[in-house]
């Protein structure tokens, strides 16, 4: 371990390695998500670290163009050992890691937008006689601005 960097673990690799990261399975078990199923596999597969990695269709570009720049397929025996065998291969499986976690979070918050998008809401005002609700099937997303000339996604992205 000559190279610094080489032996220390990033943020995406950790979340492979122990599993708590964006991934469905995970996210489901705590509740911050409705279902454990790969959007892109359902329903055959969880989504799990390994599902992401290693299977995941969503993925096989990416996968592939590992398997060129360092010569071999990656599996859950060999993702250690081939990161340990140089610096370069250390790098291109990191950089590949990212990429994929990166997408997983992406989707991640897609998802989350469309569940508060379809969440119902309560909503709450005074009258003479004190305090009604009204139930709001289907409200408006608290960050998206859909008038023109917007039209997309305006979030606020205060949640890192
Ligand atoms: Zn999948």
């Amino acid at each position: 371990m000559d190279d610094k960097s080489h032996g220390q673990l990033n943020f995406h690799l950790t979340q492979v390695i122990s599993g708590h990261g964006c991934f469905r399975s995970y996210l489901f078990r705590f509740g911050h998500d409705t279902a454990e199923e790969c959007p892109a596999c359902f329903p055959t597969a969880v989504e799990d670290a390994e599902h992401v990695i290693f299977q995941c269709g969503r993925y096989a570009t990416l996968r592939q163009e590992l398997a060129d720049a360092i010569g071999e397929r990656l599996t859950v025996s060999t993702l250690v050992p081939l990161m340990l065998v140089s610096s370069t291969n250390w790098t291109l499986i990191s950089q590949f890691v990212a990429a994929v976690m990166n997408e997983q979070r992406r989707a991640e918050k897609a998802r989350q937008r469309t569940r508060d998008y379809l969440s119902d809401r309560k909503l709450w005002y005074t009258t003479s006689t004190g305090t009604e609700s009204y139930e709001v099937t289907g409200g408006v997303p608290r960050d998206q601005c859909s008038a023109p000339p917007c039209g997309t996604l305006c979030t606020t992205e205060s949640s890192a």
